[in-house]
């Protein structure tokens, strides 16, 4: 067949390899922003079903459309589970997407982002400004450095830390560890609690394994739950709890104050926590998930 210029207009995709024979495919409008930051490979490209992508190394970090999700369930699980958080850390988390849902919270004295990379800071201040925008509240400080680090020199300093981490490779492999849980731990007041990104229940059951068994080392009280969020691998997500005294599940429902959310909510908080048998499994929780519901 002849080729006839004029006929085909040019298409743009991204596809993400989720794993090495699955991934995700978007149409892209333009690429804003490519470029490698020292740390990593990062690009912000606007898709037409997602809205505005960061990417790094690859690997969909957030979307406009399904940011909403992730970042308020990191959140608003750990918040409500504390009876009066005022100091929080975040560790990653460069977008400010979860530093915006911190923030709902009026006890919130101070909101500490702790980011390895200055420029996905930068990026999303300048291109997702609907994400970034908590991050010039006034009780917002910013720290470029090393998560790890940060929370070795921190003792009993934070009512939560959220561990908003980047994919277990380069800078983020010391994030999944149970050293690092551990000093999470010492970090936190007596009744502090932590929540850790730890991905999917489909594509990495090893290191839910991993992560719940470092968790449960330090923490007396441990628990995952489940959010759907389309654009990461498989579109079901998971996130543990490590909590020094306050338990997530004895959480009252009429206790949980109206928030300005799109996914989590009163019924979501318990409601997350109800894991389909094969994630029970995997988590080795049967027995304890139920109590408490
Ligand atoms: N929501 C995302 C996800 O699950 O894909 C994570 C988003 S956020 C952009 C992750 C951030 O963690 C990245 O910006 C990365 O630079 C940062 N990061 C990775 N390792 C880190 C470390 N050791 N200390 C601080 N930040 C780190």
């Amino acid at each position: 067949m002849q080729r006839q210029a004029g006929l085909f207009a040019m298409e743009l995709w991204f596809t993400e390899k989720q794993t090495s024979s699955v991934g995700i495919t978007c149409k892209v409008r333009r690429t804003l922003l490519e470029e490698h930051t020292g740390y990593q490979h990062m690009a912000v490209l606007e898709t037409e079903q997602f809205g505005r992508m960061l990417v790094l190394d690859g690997m969909v970090q957030t979307t406009e459309a399904d940011e909403f999700v992730y970042h308020e369930m990191i959140v608003h699980v750990a918040m409500n589970t504390h009876p009066r958080p005022r100091r929080v850390a975040v560790i990653g988390g460069g977008d400010g997407g979860t530093i915006r849902e911190v923030l709902k919270h009026p006890s919130v004295e101070e909101a500490v982002l702790v980011e390895i990379d200055g420029r996905v800071v930068e990026a999303a201040r300048e291109f997702l400004p609907s994400i970034s925008r908590g991050l010039a509240d006034p009780r917002v400080r910013i720290e470029i450095g090393d998560g790890v680090e940060h929370i070795r020199n921190a003792k009993e300093a934070y009512d939560v830390i959220l561990i908003d981490s980047t994919e277990p490779v380069g800078a983020a492999v010391g994030l999944f560890s149970p050293e690092f849980y551990r000093d999470v731990c010492n970090a936190l007041r007596e009744d502090g609690l932590m929540v850790a990104q730890t991905e999917s229940p489909f594509f990495n059951q090893e290191l839910i394994r991993r992560t719940q068994a470092g968790i449960r080392a330090s923490f007396p009280v441990t628990r995952l739950y489940l959010a759907n969020i389309p654009t990461y691998p498989s579109g079901l997500w998971s996130f543990t709890v490590g909590s020094r005294r306050y338990d997530p599940l004895a959480v009252d429902p009429a206790s949980i104050p109206p928030l300005d959310t799109r996914y989590y909510c009163p019924e979501i908080h318990h409601a997350a926590f109800r894991l389909p048998p094969f994630v029970r499994q995997l988590v080795g929780e049967a027995a304890a998930v139920g109590d408490g519901v």
